[in-house]
C-alpha cells in the first residue's frame, strides 16, 4: 500500500524565525495539504557574510518553533554540511532518502523566487519539486507570470490535496502573511523596542535570555563587552589577555 505524501520544506536563514515564516509555511501546509513539513536553516561558510545569531542559536529558534507544531520538524541537514547550502543540492538528498520529485514541495516567498534564475542549477532544479510560491507583503504571486514569463506555462493554483503522481509545477498561492523580516526584527532589537508578536513567545524568550541581536555587529552581544574575569580561568588561562 502507498501512502499518499505531501512533504514540504521551508528554507531560510531564520535569523530569527518569525511570524513571516510561520505564516507562509501554515498558509502552504493549508492550501497543499502538506503531511510533514521540513524547516531547515542554511548553513553559511565562513568566507561569506555571517548571521548575527549562530547556527546553533538559529536552530535552537527553529527547533522552539516546531515544537508546538505536530506535523512540523527541524532538519540540521544543511548545518552538517560544511559546504554552502544549495536548494538544489538539499532536494537532491531528500531524493536519496527516497522521496520522489512530485511529493516534495519547496515553499518559497515570492520576493526569493524572482530571483531564482541566478540559483545553482537553474532550471533544473524546478524538476526537482513542486516549488509553492507564497505572496509576500509588497510581492504578490499574481505578478509573477508578466515578471517571469518563462516561466509562466509551468505556474497553476494552488489546488487542495494535489496528486503527488503529476510532474513538478510552480504552485502559486495567494495568501496573507505578516509583513515583518528578520532584518526588521534584528534592528528592533537593536534599537531595544519590543518584538512581542513578531516572533514565537519561546523564541522571543530565546533571543532575551541570550542577548542575541543586541549588537549590530554579526555574532557579537552587549554582554560581550564585559568579559568576565573568572571566564578565561575556566579553560586554565593566567588571566591575562592572550
Ligand atoms: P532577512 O530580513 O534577514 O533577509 P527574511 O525575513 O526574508 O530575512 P529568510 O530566512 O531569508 O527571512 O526567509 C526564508 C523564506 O521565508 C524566504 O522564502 C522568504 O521569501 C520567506 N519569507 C520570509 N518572511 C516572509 C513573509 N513575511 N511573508 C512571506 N514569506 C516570507
Amino acid at each position: 500500500m502507498s501512502i499518499d505524501r505531501r512533504i514540504g520544506i521551508l528554507g531560510g536563514t531564520f535569523d530569527p524565525i518569525h511570524r513571516g515564516h510561520l505564516d507562509i509555511a501554515s498558509q502552504a501546509e493549508a492550501a497543499l495539504g502538506l503531511t510533514r513539513l521540513f524547516v531547515i536553516p542554511a548553513n553559511v561558510p565562513p568566507h561569506r557574510p555571517q548571521p548575527f545569531a549562530s547556527s546553533y542559536h538559529r536552530f535552537a529558534m527553529v527547533a522552539l518553533t516546531v515544537s508546538e507544531r505536530p506535523g512540523w520538524r527541524a532538519s540540521d541537514l544543511e548545518l552538517r554540511l560544511s559546504a554552502p547550502s544549495y536548494t538544489s543540492t538539499t532536494l537532491l538528498r531528500f531524493h536519496d532518502r527516497g522521496y520522489g520529485p512530485a511529493e516534495l514541495f519547496f515553499v518559497i516567498g515570492a520576493d526569493a523566487f524572482v530571483d531564482i534564475g541566478s540559483w545553482k542549477d537553474y532550471p533544473k532544479l524546478l524538476e526537482f519539486a513542486h516549488f509553492a510560491v507564497v505572496s509576500r507583503p509588497g510581492c504578490p504571486v499574481k505578478t509573477l507570470p508578466a515578471q517571469m514569463p518563462q516561466l509562466a506555462e509551468r505556474m497553476v493554483p494552488a489546488t487542495p490535496h494535489p496528486s503527488s503522481s503529476t510532474e513538478p509545477a510552480i504552485i502559486l498561492i495567494d495568501a496573507v502573511t505578516a509583513d515583518v523580516s528578520a532584518t526588521a526584527i534584528r534592528r528592533a532589537r537593536a534599537e531595544g523596542q519590543t518584538i512581542s508578536g513578531l516572533v514565537p513567545p519561546k523564541v522571543e524568550q530565546h533571543i532575551e535570555q541570550h542577548g542575541l541581536y543586541t549588537s549590530t555587529v554579526p555574532g557579537r552581544r552587549e554582554s560581550d563587552r564585559q568579559a568576565s574575569p573568572a571566564a578565561g580561568r575556566l579553560h586554565g588561562q593566567s588571566g591575562q589577555a592572550s
